[in-house]
């Protein structure tokens, strides 16, 4: 950028940041189940076909999920033990990314939330705080999940710590011996790691006899988690996103940001949300989704994702598992398959197989656009929007901005000034080995 663009951009006089008070987080979650024309196909239990059942999953998830995960009440209150740890980092600020602007030499008016400024550094602290709450309150004493590069592991880890629970975490051999910063960041907030496939497990040993040296994935991840869950009544799984009461969390993303623009007087044409199982694509959607099929609005939705991994684009809509080791129910999605494996080398994130029912029944019925990328492009995006906005974003964010970018071009030819708002679901500070990749010419 030029020193006079950024003049320009600097004595605009508009605000950069769109703050709200304290006072003004959420009380209640959006359940956008309430509003849906069309209610998504019911899960169902892989052994009859049957639509699974509060008691199907009384041994896996908290009760207080359970209850939301069959609601279809509109506005779920936010328990008050909640809401004060949400304080830590909410409100998270909406802010107008003029730099960007000027970089991209457009009269669109780009926003993004920024979800990095949680303490485990992305969205999903919205919802493994009360995932935990509700684990504590059933008198669990301790916690297991699954992560891949650890940005749920890490987020669980320090929910656990909130309540003083102790917590397993099965990471995926490969990140865990490569990129030990997220591992180190789950130890300090007390959890134990364990590198997936392990021996903890039937699932991880039967992948260790056959393949010693595996990696492991993290569908395998999954598999061992809910199978440790289940040998203990005092272990309780969580879950980082796909089922309805995961996305149900993330609504305080997208309430705020409609409190925020109604401060500036504003409102989105366009919303982006990177998409892997869909909680941040929801939390920031799904409020505003709401104007839309309340016909209120027209803002069009866009579901960003890799060009190596495309559910929404090519995946097919069926009955799947949302894990390769078969252990989970039956969802209705979009698909490419439980077995999908991604690309190795594949360094910007959402690798998930499938797109939450909730989320494939929207996109069904042409609510949701899907724009796919490739690494180099979610890169390059990346690199500008740091360049600019001094923020390195998350590899998965990238892909959000490669979409804004195409976004913007697209406003160009129409002729159009808009409005957009994306999701900077997560900082990349603990992912620069991908930027690394590309600066040294790594990424084809
Ligand atoms: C986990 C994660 C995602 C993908 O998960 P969703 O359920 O689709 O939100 C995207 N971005 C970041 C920063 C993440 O940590």
């Amino acid at each position: 950028m030029s020193i006079s663009a950024m003049k320009k951009a600097t004595l605009s006089g508009e605000s950069y940041k769109i703050m709200i008070e304290e006072n003004e987080i959420p009380t209640h979650w959006y359940n956008i189940l309430a509003d849906m024309k069309v209610q998504p196909n019911p899960t169902l239990q892989p052994e009859n076909r049957q639509p699974v059942t509060r008691d199907y999953y009384a041994d896996l998830y908290p009760q207080g999920c359970i209850e939301q995960e069959f609601s279809t009440e509109r506005w779920i209150e936010i328990p008050e033990e909640v809401r004060n740890i949400y304080k830590i980092w909410r409100p998270t600020p909406l802010v107008r990314a003029h730099r960007l602007e000027q970089a991209l030499q457009t009269d669109c008016r780009i926003y993004f939330k920024n979800e990095g400024v949680s303490p485990a550094g992305s969205h999903k602290t919205n919802s493994a705080i009360p995932q935990i709450y509700y684990a504590a309150r059933d008198g669990v004493k301790k916690v297991v999940t699954e992560t891949g590069a650890g940005q749920w592991g890490s987020a669980v880890a320090f929910a656990a710590q909130m309540y003083n629970l102790d917590c397993e975490v099965f990471m995926v051999r490969g990140p865990y011996n490569q990129k030990p910063s997220r591992r180190q960041m789950m130890q300090l907030w007390g959890a134990h790691v364990t590198a997936s496939p392990s021996e903890l497990t039937a699932v991880g040993r039967n992948q260790l006899a056959e393949n010693p040296n595996s990696k492991g994935s993290l569908g395998t991840a999954i598999s061992e988690s809910i199978e440790y869950a289940s040998q203990d009544k005092d272990i309780q799984y969580v879950i980082g996103s796909v089922q309805n009461f995961v996305l149900l969390h993330q609504t305080v993303i997208g309430q705020e940001c409609l409190k925020q623009f109604e401060k500036i007087d504003e409102y989105p044409d366009v919303v982006v949300a990177p998409l892997g199982g869909g909680a941040n694509f929801a939390g920031i959607c799904f409020p505003i989704m709401r104007d839309l099929i309340l016909g209120k609005t027209k803002t069009r939705f866009v579901a960003s994702e890799p060009l190596t991994c495309p559910k929404l684009s090519e995946g097919e809509f069926r009955y799947d598992y949302g894990d390769v080791g078969k252990k989970t129910p039956l969802f209705a999605m979009y698909t490419l398959g439980h077995d999908f494996m991604p690309v190795p080398n594949h360094l910007v994130g959402l690798r998930y197989h499938g797109a939450g029912p909730i989320i494939s029944q929207l996109a069904k019925e042409g609510h949701i656009d899907a724009m796919s990328h490739d690494q180099k492009e979610c890169l390059q995006a990346g690199i500008l929007f740091a360049k600019t906005e001094g923020l390195i974003p998350a590899p998965e964010s990238t892909h959000a901005i490669a979409s804004v970018i195409r976004e913007v071009n697209r406003a160009k030819q129409e002729g159009k000034s808009k409005t957009i708002l994306f999701n900077l679901c997560g900082h990349g500070l603990l992912d620069l080995f991908a930027y690394d990749d590309y600066l040294n010419g790594k990424v084809s």
